[in-house]
């Protein structure tokens, strides 16, 4: 926390602003759209997740439909698609990012229209804060007219040539979840330029209620919004989001430079014009054997470091659905470790664990 936060919780106390809307709320919203950039609306919601749910509402998801969906992620990114009655079809990742394949993502566009089955919308994924190849997956959607929803959960702060992620999507989401890169314990928000869909956002994620004096419904709503309370934390939090991405930018380089002279340790790089906020330092190792000595390693120091998101089509309540593979995340999957990576470690917190690391490489 920087401080602030506390400030404006309890200005909702004392303003008795205790509910789903409100000053913090709206606040929060405009320092969103204005740090994200390119004129976009933001709704602030209960949780990324939420958000993932509304935006495949908003782009028409409905049962029996087939979603494109990044394989090398989070399971939120695909469990929405799951709720409404929606096929996710897994795509593997690119080397270059670890994100969505464009190539991967075209053929597998080409292979279900020619099942008979156009797909519906595309999730595609900003990981650990590195942009997703922005540029040939916008082709890819365009040239087949498929929306893509933008999953920036990871990616606050991180920009391609200085355009924000959450603004490349059709529709774009944040998660302030505990573990993000700012939180407001737990949150999250739509991103959208159609000032429309934001609205259509908020009417939804509040139970959908028609306009009249009584409570009156024609479509099924959701109780997704963000309270004034929780607003007020990401509010105090928006003053710190620059120290955060520069504290976890710094944690890169600082092992970037301790561990890549002595060993075959490979670092995610950021391609020409890439910006990546850098919300988690990854590793590469050698062998599936060589991450689990230095997982280990860590572990017996009472350090927890994580193997990289297990992928997916390898995830068994997923596995019964289609996926287009190329091994990549797999390989990612076994040989691939999360460094401990908070904006609080201290630089003492990272000689020992470099050290620690050192000593099994
Ligand atoms: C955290 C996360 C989400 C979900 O966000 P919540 O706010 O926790 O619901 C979705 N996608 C990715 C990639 C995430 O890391």
């Amino acid at each position: 926390m920087g401080g602030a936060e506390q400030r404006f919780v309890q200005e909702a106390f004392d303003t008795n602003w205790v509910a789903p809307l409100g000053p913090n709320v709206d606040n929060f919203e405009k320092a969103l759209a204005e740090y994200t950039g390119q004129g976009v609306h933001v709704a602030a919601l209960s949780s990324g997740t939420a958000a993932l749910h509304l935006a495949l509402i908003l782009l028409g998801v409905t049962t029996g439909d087939e979603v494109l969906c990044q394989s090398f992620t989070f399971s939120a990114s695909a469990n929405p698609i799951v709720y409404l009655g929606a096929t996710p079809i897994f795509i593997d990742s690119e080397r270059d990012t670890w994100n969505i394949s464009p190539d991967l993502l075209e053929k597998a566009i080409l292979d279900r229209m020619a099942n008979g089955k156009k797909p519906k919308a595309i999730v595609a994924v900003h990981l650990y804060g590195m942009p997703y190849n922005v540029q040939e997956v916008s082709k890819v959607a365009k040239a087949y007219g498929i929306p893509v929803v933008e999953d920036s959960a990871e990616a606050l702060g991180s920009s391609i040539g200085g355009q924000r992620c959450g603004s490349f999507g059709d529709i774009g989401i944040f998660s302030f979840n505990g573990n993000k890169i700012i939180t407001t314990s737990g949150g999250g928000a739509l991103i959208s330029k159609n000032q429309e869909v934001k609205e259509k956002a908020v009417f939804l994620a509040t139970q959908a209620r028609d306009d009249a004096p009584h409570y009156q419904h024609s479509s099924i709503g959701y109780n997704y919004r963000m309270s004034n309370i929780v607003a007020g934390i990401g509010r105090g939090q928006m003053e710190v989001l620059q120290n955060h991405v520069a504290a976890r930018r710094s944690n890169y380089d600082y092992y970037k430079e301790k561990l890549s002279s002595s060993s075959e340790m490979i670092f995610l790089e950021e391609p020409d014009g890439y910006f990546c906020n850098r919300w988690l330092t990854c590793i590469l190792t050698p062998s599936f054997e060589a991450r689990e000595s230095i997982r280990l390693a860590l572990l017996e120091e009472n350090i927890e470091s994580r193997p990289l998101w297990k992928p997916m089509h390898l995830q068994p309540v997923f596995m019964g659905f289609p996926s287009f593979e190329n091994g990549v995340s797999e390989d990612l999957f076994d040989r691939g470790l999360c460094l401990p990576s908070g904006s609080n470690l201290a630089k003492s917190d990272l000689e020992k664990i470099t050290n620690i690391i050192n000593t099994k490489i």
